[in-house]
């Protein structure tokens, strides 16, 4: 890892040395394209390489909960999901256990599509390792600006990381059963957060700059107060509706046509997960 951790002896970075889960289940609250019927069957990873201050998953990314799994525990946990009717296997927060991952799908290629959920900050080679067994890319694209960034998760570099994986992301082939369900593709999110429409307008003008037609957007509305945001006055409260209603407004004014936007109702902790693990 980046990191430089030797993760055979300490956690690195991202707070593991291993495959650890907080929870999976069949998720019906994702995009319809990729919840779809009978949702999507997601599988939460502990850990993570952004840590943000103001993650609404903050006990799992920080490693504060989770269950250690071997190779063939996750690839038993692939089959299960697709035997319980999964429409496809969503990776969430993955990027710092590629390595990992991989041993997983080796023992077990699930027969439904299987979604790269992250936060966009993703290494190419790592990527490009794991990019066979990826059907569907779910990124975030959170900051353009480096000092935001930098404020939120420490790391001025994220845009220039995030800018090529998504880029990378883009050259999977869009690919859509006509009831509306996602086999192939790449849908990017941005959550909206307080004071962050120009932000989110500038991450807008990217998206429609440097993506092909085939990508789609998602914006999230459901940013919730929650983390280490003691001292960042700005993220103690929710989105307001003219915030999120300028970056819709923003998105149809550059004509983003493959659009998802939310309910402002998907807000508050009651959204967040139930942890298992
Ligand atoms: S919000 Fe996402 S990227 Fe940020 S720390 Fe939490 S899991 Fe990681």
């Amino acid at each position: 890892m980046k990191c430089g951790a030797n993760r055979l002896e300490r956690t690195g970075a991202c707070g593991v040395n291993g495959i650890h889960i907080a929870k999976y289940y069949l998720h019906p609250f994702e995009e319809p394209c990729i919840s779809f019927k009978n949702g999507s069957g997601t599988i939460f990873f502990t850990g993570c390489n952004l840590r943000c201050v103001f993650c609404q998953n903050y006990e799992v990314s920080r490693a504060k909960r989770g269950k250690a799994l071997s190779a063939k525990e996750l690839a038993d946990i692939f089959k299960e999901l697709e035997d319980r009717g999964a429409e496809n296997i969503s990776l969430v927060t993955p990027s710092h256990l590629t390595s990992y991952l991989l041993p997983a799908f080796e023992l077990y290629k699930p027969k439904i599509p299987v979604v790269y959920n992250s936060s966009g900050y993703d290494d190419l080679k790592s990527l490009a390792l794991i990019d066979p067994f990826i059907d569907i890319y779910l990124p975030d694209l959170k900051f353009v600006s480096p000092a935001l960034s930098k404020r939120y998760t420490g790391r001025e570099d994220y845009f220039e990381h995030a800018e090529q994986a998504i880029r990378f992301m883009a050259k999977k082939p869009l690919k859509m059963t006509t009831e509306g369900k996602m086999l192939s593709g790449l849908v990017v999110r941005h959550l909206v957060m307080p004071l962050g429409v120009k932000n989110a307008v500038d991450v807008l003008k990217w998206f429609k700059e440097a993506l092909p037609e085939t990508a789609y957007l998602s914006l999230m509305s459901q940013y919730t107060p929650f983390g280490e945001i003691e001292n960042f006055p700005e993220l103690k409260r929710p989105v307001t509706a003219r915030e999120y209603n300028a970056v819709v407004q923003a998105a149809f004014d550059l004509n983003i046509e493959r659009l998802f936007i939310q309910q402002r109702s998907s807000s508050g902790e009651k959204y967040i997960p139930a942890w298992d693990y």
